[in-house]
């Protein structure tokens, strides 16, 4: 006899959203955290790092501020109290989930758990069998193989808990969590380097967007060196030195190691329980099945995009799925992507060169220049929206950097997951002035009848 109906072990954005739908559904539900509830995105991830760089755009502000014609002096950062403030958001946060977890009637158990069968889970000597089973065990930050983590040379999660600024800082990834972490403290005074082995930051984007970032980080005073691998660092007393394989070296006072993040799914019995792995990640089918009836995985355990709001997406849909809802696949390439960097980078569904490999010549794409929208102007950013259509058919992809980008994936993901044509945008209005007629303006210039911007 199952002791609920659905026993979940992790706690973080798939396991609690997952929690939370299913108890909607009417489900009986237990919730498993060895640690805090909401997981990394929480405590270790999105929300303490936005605040930072909420943080930094004040700094860059009050430092910036002269060209707007208003007069301040940046006399410092106080990063105790720029944690204070991170904590608080986080804390205020984390509240509000316990209780609407409490609310919503699930049992919260509090223990590390293991799959003793493939519907039990084990907790401090006490079982739970439950009649569905999700995994949700998330990510660990990675090392390079060579590379131990301390002291000088650390991972997000110790970054994040520095009380003091670095003068000197080494980013060694250049992918989402590397290029936020040097905007930050490139915004609170470091000299910042990022080491990036591909040959542009943020690779994983369309190469327009990096090359963008690249000009733009440049002009920031960002230092950065790509297309060369790392090969070692040593650290004593006064600092750290990284050396790349073709023999350069830089000193820094400490290193940060963001070159990826692995699932979090050894040593917990799913292996013994004859749950389906590879290379360390559960294997689920689009519909996040395991191999194993009756158990599923969700988040970033499972292979594909880490995102916290890939997690959520996932833990709804199998709550949905147990209660046969059928609920409808979003595939990986059409969630939406932001880097909170400055300047911002935004994008979903597929970047040109995806777009051609995948369409041949039968496809266009549009750059609209954030030149030409006042909002832009006023707020003094540069960038562009490019858009990717299939000739005579939907948009399949949109990219954007700029300061604040983030902020207009929302109607690019809308968009790109209705497979509307630019010509269905180009007849919605965009309310002027605002960057979101950036947006407008790429459709209409993509539907054949540009405004502000040259055919
Ligand atoms: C620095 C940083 C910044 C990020 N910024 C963003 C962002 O801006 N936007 C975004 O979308 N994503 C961001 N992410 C990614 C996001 O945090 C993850 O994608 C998300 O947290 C994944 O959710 P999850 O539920 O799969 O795993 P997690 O949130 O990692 O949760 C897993 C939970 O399982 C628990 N657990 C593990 N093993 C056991 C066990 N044996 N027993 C009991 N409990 C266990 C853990 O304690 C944890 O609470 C960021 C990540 C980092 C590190």
């Amino acid at each position: 006899m199952a002791d609920a109906d659905l026993v979940i072990l992790g706690g973080g954005s798939g396991g609690y959203a997952c929690a939370l739908r299913a108890s909607e559904l009417g489900m009986s539900v237990i919730l498993i955290d060895k640690d805090k509830l909401g997981g990394t995105c929480l405590h270790r991830g999105c929300i303490p790092t936005k605040a930072l760089l909420h943080a930094a755009e004040v700094a860059d502000s009050a430092r910036e501020s002269e060209q707007f014609g208003v007069n301040t002096t940046l006399h410092g950062i106080d990063m105790v109290k720029v944690n204070e403030y991170r904590d608080g958001v986080v804390g205020r946060l984390y509240k509000g989930l316990q209780g609407l977890v409490k609310s919503r009637k699930v049992q919260f158990v509090e223990g590390a758990g293991r799959l003793v069968g493939p519907k039990t889970v084990e907790v401090n000597g006490q079982q739970y069998t439950g009649t569905n089973v999700v995994l949700a065990t998330g990510s660990y930050a990675r090392s390079l193989p060579g590379l131990e983590i301390s002291g000088r040379i650390m991972t997000s999660d110790q970054a994040l808990n520095l009380d003091y600024i670095p003068q000197r800082v080494i980013v060694l990834g250049g992918g989402v969590i590397g290029v936020e972490f040097a905007s930050v403290w490139k915004s609170f005074g470091s000299e910042v380097t990022i080491i990036e082995g591909w040959p542009h930051l943020v690779p994983n984007e369309d190469d327009a967007i990096s090359k963008q970032l690249e000009r733009a980080f440049r002009k920031r005073g960002i230092n950065f060196s790509v297309g060369t691998r790392f090969a070692s660092a040593m650290q004593d007393a006064t600092g750290v030195k990284v050396t790349l394989e073709d023999g350069k070296t830089f000193d820094a006072d400490l290193l940060l190691v963001a070159v990826g993040r692995g699932p979090n799914a050894s040593d917990m019995g799913f292996e013994e329980q004859g749950i389906a792995m590879e290379r360390g990640w559960v294997l689920v089918n689009e519909r996040l099945h395991t191999n194993i009836e009756g158990v599923f995985a969700v988040g970033d355990i499972t292979p594909g995009l880490q995102l916290a709001h890939r997690g959520f997406q996932h833990g709804i849909f199998v709550a949905e799925e147990i209660a046969g809802l059928r609920p409808v696949v979003i595939a990986d390439v059409n969630i939406p992507k932001v880097t909170y960097c400055e300047p911002e980078v935004a994008s979903v569904g597929l970047t040109e060169a995806q777009a051609r490999a995948e369409h041949g010549d039968n496809i266009s794409a549009y750059e609209y220049n954030l030149g030409g929208n006042g909002k832009s102007q006023i707020l003094g950013t540069t960038g562009f929206i490019k858009v990717v259509r299939i000739n005579d058919g939907p948009v399949v992809g949109i990219h954007m950097v700029g300061s604040r980008m983030g902020e207009q994936i929302g109607e690019a993901q809308l968009i790109v997951n209705w497979e509307a044509h630019p010509e269905d945008v180009a007849v919605l209005i965009h309310a002027h002035p605002t960057q979101n007629e950036a947006m407008g303006e790429a459709h209409l210039a993509l539907a054949g009848k540009p405004l502000h911007a040259h055919a």
